[in-house]
C-alpha cells in the first residue's frame, strides 16, 4: 500500500532509493527501510517514523555503498509499526531481501508450514514469508525460486527482491498492487509509482499482473509464471511529477475513490474462506457470540454513519439489538452498559479522541470491545480487546470514501458472523449472501467506471443553494453519509431525512428547482418511497434517484435516474454510495472548491 523503489546500474543506489522513497511520502507510512549489495552482501538500515530519521541513520545513504538495492516505505497492515517490522526482510542467512506492498492472504498458513520445518521468523509481518518461502525453493536459480514462491502466495502485492549470491540482477513481480519499471541509461529501477523515478527516466514499462521482471544493468527481461519470456512496451510517461503523485488523478480523493474496489476486496477476501465467514481477530467461541444480550456501535462522522446501516443489518440478521451512538454523545450520556454487552467502535485513524474516550468508558465498564480501524498500531487498535482492521491503505483527502466503503464491509462481515453464531444465518442463505459479497468489488468498479454521467449530473447542480437526501432504511442510512460528501466539499447545504420525516416540517424548504436524491433499493420500501418522491416533485423538486435496476416506477418519476447492479437488498449501501460520492465531488470541483482540504476540517480529529 505504501512505497518501493528499487535501482540496479552504476550509480550509488542508497541516495536514489531515498530520494524515490521521498517522494512517494504523500501516501503516508509508518517506517521505511533500505538493502543494498556492497560487493560483498548485503547490509540493511530500518527506521521507524519519517523518512527523514532514516536519512539521517544512513547519512543520505552515504552508509550503504552500492550499486544495487532497494527500498521500502511501509504501512502496515501485519504487525505495528516497529524497526523489526519494517521492510525490507531477509531468509536467517540475510542472502535473499525482500520489500513487500500489499497483503499475504495465507501467510499464517505459511509460516507454521516453513516453522514446521525448522525456518525462524523475527517479525510480526505476513512479507516474512517471502524470504524464507524463497530460500526453501532456492537452489541457484532465482527465477525458479520466485516462480515457486508465487504458485504459494495469495493476496494482493508487489514485490522488489534482491539475491546476495545474483548481484547483477533485481527482480520485480505484483498483483493488484502498482508496480513499474524505469529504464534508464546502463539503468533500472523500480517503484510503486512512477513519480519516485521521474527525475531519472521518463521511459517506463507497466508490469501486468504476475509478471515478473529480472533487470541487469543493460538489459532487462520479462517472462510470466510458466518461465515463457514475454516482450513489454516501453512507455514514455509524458505528465508532470504533481500530477503523477496523485497516480494522474486530479485530487486524492477522486484517486481514493477509484481505489474502492481494491479496498473492498482487501478488506473482504482475508474473512472469506471455504464459504465461511472467519474473523480471526473477533477471539470469541461461537457460544460467546451467541451471549451477547446487546451490541453498542459508537463512532463520529462518516464512521458513525456505517453504524446506522449496520444497526438495520445487525437486527434484521442476527436479530440482535443494536444502539447506535455518536461518539461525543455516548461518553456523556451515562449508558446503560452491561458486561455481556459488546461495545464495537470505528474509526479510520484510530486516533479520533471521542471515540478513544467512549472506548475507555466502556472498558471501565466491563464490557468487550471490538475496534474496527484502517491504520495500524494507533491507540484505539491498541487498546481494544479485539481489532479488525479495514485494508484500505492510506487516506489522503480529509473526505472519507474507500476507508467508510471498507468499514462497511466489516460489519456486514460481523453481522454475518453474529448471524451464524446465533443460529439465523446457514446454508444456502450464507451462501448467497457470500456470493453478493464477492461480487461487490466489480459492482463498485462498474459504477466508479459510469462517472461520466454523475459529471454530467452534477454540472447542472453547481449552484444549488440546498439539496436534500431522502431514503428509507438503510436507504436512509447511505443518505447520511451521501449528505454529509457533499456539504463538507462543497459548502452547499444539505440534509438526509427519513423520507416519511420530511412532511413534518421539512418539506417547507422544498422550491422551484431544490435538488431531492432519493435513494430506493428496498422493494419492499419502494411504493413508500414513491409517494414521498410525489410530494416533493408537486412542490418542484428536481430528482436524482439512486435506484435498482428495473425500478422503472421510480425512473418515470425522476428526473435523472443512476440505475444499480442487483445485490443482496442489505449490501445496497456499498453500491449506492458511489454515485453520492460522486455527485459530491464533481459539484465540489465544479465550484473550484478545495476538494483534498475542505475548509475547518482535519483528517483525523484528535481533540474533543
Ligand atoms: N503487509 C506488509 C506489512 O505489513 C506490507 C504493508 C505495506 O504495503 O506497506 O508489512
Amino acid at each position: 500500500m505504501c512505497g518501493i523503489v528499487g535501482y540496479i546500474g552504476k550509480q550509488k543506489a542508497a541516495p536514489i532509493i531515498l530520494d524515490g522513497l521521498e517522494r512517494l511520502e504523500y501516501r503516508g507510512y509508518d517506517s521505511a527501510g533500505m538493502a543494498v549489495y556492497d560487493g560483498e552482501k548485503l547490509n540493511q538500515a530500518k527506521a521507524t517514523g519519517r523518512l527523514n530519521v532514516l536519512y539521517n541513520l544512513t547519512r543520505g545513504g552515504q552508509t550503504l555503498p552500492g550499486t544495487m538495492g532497494i527500498g521500502h516505505t511501509r504501512w502496515a497492515t501485519h504487525g505495528v509499526p516497529s524497526t523489526v517490522n519494517a521492510h525490507p526482510h531477509t531468509n536467517t542467512a540475510g542472502t535473499i531481501a525482500v520489500v513487500q506492498n500489499g497483503i499475504i492472504e495465507n501467510y499464517q498458513a505459511l509460516r507454521r508450514r516453513l516453522e514446521s520445518r525448522g525456518y525462524k521468523f523475527a517479525s510480526d509481518t505476513d512479507t516474512e514469508v517471502l524470504p524464507h518461502l524463497l530460500d526453501n525453493y532456492y537452489n541457484g536459480d532465482p527465477r525458479k525460486a520466485i516462480i515457486q514462491m508465487l504458485q504459494q502466495i495469495t493476496g494482493s502485492f508487489a514485490l522488489g527482491i534482491v539475491f546476495a549470491d545474483h548481484p547483477d540482477h533485481l527482480y520485480s513481480v505484483r498483483k493488484e498492487c502498482p508496480l513499474i519499471v524505469g529504464k534508464g541509461e546502463g539503468e533500472y529501477f523500480i517503484a510503486s509509482d512512477v513519480t519516485a523515478i521521474l527525475k531519472y527516466t521518463r521511459d517506463v514499462v507497466y508490469l501486468g499482473n504476475l509478471e515478473i521482471a529480472d533487470l541487469t544493468a543493460d538489459g532487462a527481461f520479462y517472462f510470466n509464471i510458466d518461465e515463457e519470456e514475454i516482450s513489454k512496451e516501453v512507455s514514455t510517461v509524458d505528465w508532470d511529477v504533481s500530477a503523477a503523485e496523485k497516480g494522474g488523478y486530479e485530487h486524492f480523493m477522486l484517486k481514493e475513490m477509484m481505489e474502492q474496489r481494491q479496498a473492498v476486496r482487501d478488506t473482504l477476501n482475508p474473512r472469506l474462506k471455504k464459504g465461511e465467514i472467519v474473523i480471526e481477530e473477533l477471539k470469541m467461541t461461537d457460544e460467546e457470540i451467541a451471549n451477547v444480550r446487546k451490541l453498542f456501535i459508537v463512532a463520529c462522522g462518516s464512521a458513525y454513519h456505517t453504524g446506522v446501516t449496520a444497526k438495520y443489518i445487525f437486527e434484521n440478521l442476527a436479530r440482535l439489538p443494536v444502539e447506535v451512538d455518536l461518539a461525543s454523545e455516548f461518553r456523556y450520556r451515562d449508558p446503560l452498559l452491561e458486561k455481556d454487552d459488546l461495545v464495537v467502535v470505528i474509526s479510520q485513524s484510530g486516533e479520533t479522541a471521542d471515540t478513544l474516550a467512549a472506548l475507555r468508558m466502556a472498558s471501565e465498564a466491563g464490557c468487550k470491545i471490538l475496534a474496527i480501524v484502517n491504520v495500524v498500531g494507533s491507540t484505539i487498535a491498541r487498546e481494544a480487546d479485539f481489532v479488525m482492521y479495514t485494508w484500505a491503505g492510506p487516506e489522503i483527502a480529509v473526505a472519507t470514501t474507500k476507508a467508510y466503503s471498507a468499514q462497511l464491509i466489516a460489519l456486514y462481515l460481523l453481522a454475518m458472523k453474529f448471524a451464524g453464531a446465533r443460529g439465523y444465518l446457514h446454508g444456502r442463505k450464507l451462501r448467497s449472501m457470500i456470493d453478493a459479497l464477492t461480487k461487490l468489488p466489480d459492482q463498485i468498479e462498474m459504477l466508479l467506471n459510469n462517472r461520466e454521467e454523475l459529471q454530467r449530473i452534477a454540472s447542472r447542480f453547481i449552484a444549488a443553494r440546498a439539496v436534500f437526501f431522502i431514503g428509507r432504511g438503510i436507504d436512509y442510512a447511505i443518505c447520511l453519509e451521501g449528505s454529509l460528501k457533499l456539504k463538507e466539499i462543497s459548502y452547499i447545504h444539505s440534509e438526509a431525512y427519513a423520507a416519511g420525516e420530511l412532511k413534518h416540517g421539512t418539506i417547507s424548504l422544498i422550491e422551484d428547482g431544490t435538488l431531492v436524491a432519493a435513494v430506493s433499493t428496498q422493494a419492499s420500501l419502494s411504493e413508500k418511497l414513491l409517494s414521498n418522491i410525489k410530494e416533493v416533485k408537486a412542490r418542484g423538486a428536481v430528482i436524482l434517484s439512486i435506484t435498482t435496476m428495473g425500478n422503472t416506477d421510480i425512473e418515470n418519476e425522476s428526473d435523472y435516474t443512476v440505475m444499480l447492479p442487483e445485490t443482496h437488498p442489505l449490501f445496497t449501501d456499498s453500491l449506492a454510495i458511489i454515485p453520492l460520492q460522486m455527485l459530491a465531488y464533481y459539484i465540489a470541483v465544479g465550484r473550484g472548491c478545495d476538494v483534498d482540504k475542505p475548509r475547518n476540517l482535519a483528517k483525523s480529529v484528535t481533540v474533543e
